[in-house]
């Protein structure tokens, strides 16, 4: 059997193509890409060219198959998306459950991807992180979508579109009220990267201060609604407990 390297490219810069992800794009039989003229370019940038073929969130179950076939007659075959790590808010699912359960050995090839990326720089807490991708694109629903999620799961990280984040901020305000403290990376590793952190309404000043700002792409980050208690040491906790029960 050949061998599926799930490979994670740029988000963004170019440079952050791994040597890993070179070489194996430069090996494989097939690349499978969402949009085979966009990685193309990555492609042709890289100085390679591969037999590719398109694996999108259409034509994924049927495509896979074809895949698993090439794979059982022992071809290589690189997973791609647009950007950043596949299967992450990215096709490539249905084609990994397909060939894990064929058991073809599936190789990580790690690498960008916006949320870790956006996490790591928001000053967030990040030992605990709940990422729900996009949310809907309905008001109602995406309040219904946050509204649904437990507390206790850390810092909520979600994929956001420049069109959609205003309504989305205020959205966040219904929910969870004015004050919680938000974080969005814009354009990372891109000319325009930046970080704006404070409230919904620091947020929304920041984007519509000037109308570039709310062009481009985003991650949107929601702090805990407060630290939680096993973040304060076991020995601290029973020593605030016994003080406390002093008090009048
Ligand atoms: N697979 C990708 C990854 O590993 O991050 C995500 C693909 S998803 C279809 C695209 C979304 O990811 C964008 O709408 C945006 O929310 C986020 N994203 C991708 N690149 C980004 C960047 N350079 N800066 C900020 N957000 C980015």
């Amino acid at each position: 059997n050949g061998q599926l390297y799930i490979v994670a490219t740029p988000i963004g810069n170019l440079d952050d193509i791994s040597q890993r992800a070179i070489q194996t794009l430069g090996k494989v039989a097939w690349v499978a890409a969402e949009d085979t003229r966009h990685s193309g370019k990555l492609l042709s940038h890289l100085g390679l060219s591969a037999r590719m073929l398109a694996l999108h969130d259409h034509n994924e179950k049927q495509r896979a198959s074809a895949l698993l076939q090439k794979l059982q007659a022992g071809e290589d075959v690189a997973l791609i998306s647009d950007a950043g790590t596949p299967l992450i808010s990215d096709p490539g699912y249905s084609l990994v459950r397909l060939c894990r359960d064929a058991g073809i050995k599936i190789v990580p090839i790690p690498g960008p991807c916006a949320l870790i990326a956006a996490l790591c720089c928001s000053g967030l807490p990040t030992d605990k992180f709940h990422f729900i991708g996009f949310l809907p694109a309905k008001s109602g629903q995406r309040q219904q979508v946050l509204q649904a999620i437990p507390a206790g799961v850390g810092t909520l990280i979600c994929y956001e579109t420049a069109r959609r984040i205003l309504d989305t901020l205020d959205d966040l305000v219904a929910v969870y009220g004015p004050e919680r403290e938000l974080a969005l990376a814009k354009e990372l590793t891109k000319t325009f990267e930046h970080f704006a952190f404070g409230t919904a309404a620091d947020i929304k000043a920041w984007l519509t201060e000037d109308p570039a700002r709310c062009q481009g792409e985003m991650v949107l980050m929601i702090a805990p609604s407060q630290p939680v208690d096993d973040e304060i040491p076991a020995e601290v906790q029973r020593t605030l407990k016994l003080l406390m029960a002093e008090l009048p």
